[in-house]
């Protein structure tokens, strides 16, 4: 990064470049929950399900992205070997060991929640580097878009069950 764009960043910024390779971790594990969910999600509406949750993995990705651009432009090196988004990860990663569109979409909404408290948190600290925290506002702004897609994904498959009744 140049020499004036570090010395702008008015916090310690080893400690930023940390904070966003977690993140970095979470959005590779998120990313690959989504893809591989939306490939063997099984049950009711797995059409809409599938699609969205697709278009999600191409968030996150588009999100581990904007994140590594960051890393690199503030001098630090993104997370290199995969064995680290384990180690790094603050959200985890859920297996989708059962199909079924309810807990498929019970996890990733689990998996939103975790992010949207991870990125609040960036965000909190981060106010002294406006151009890290315009960054973490708009990745904040899809996850909580995330969640809500899910959740209502949710209750249309309860309403469908209960009309059916
Ligand atoms: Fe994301
Ligand atoms: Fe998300
Ligand atoms: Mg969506």
């Amino acid at each position: 990064m140049g020499t004036k764009g570090r010395e702008i960043v008015g916090m310690d910024v080893e400690k930023l470049i940390e904070a966003l390779n977690k993140a970095l971790a979470d959005e590779w594990l998120a990313y690959y929950q989504y893809w591989l969910g939306a490939k063997i999600v099984e049950g009711p509406m797995r059409g809409a399900v599938a699609a969205e949750l697709e278009e999600h993995a191409n968030d996150e990705l588009r999100h581990a992205g904007m994140l590594v651009d960051r890393i690199i432009q503030l001098g630090g090196t993104p997370i290199l070997k995969p064995e680290d988004w384990y180690n790094m990860t603050n959200c985890g990663y859920e297996a989708p060991e059962d199909p079924y569109v309810r807990p498929v979409l019970e996890q990733n909404i689990k998996g939103e929640q975790c992010a949207i408290e991870v990125y609040k948190k960036i965000l909190e600290m981060s106010h002294a580097d406006p151009i890290t925290h315009h960054m973490i506002v708009e990745i904040l702004e899809d996850e909580v878009e995330h969640e809500e897609d899910l959740e209502t994904l949710l209750r249309d498959m309860e309403l469908m069950k209960k009309r059916e009744l």
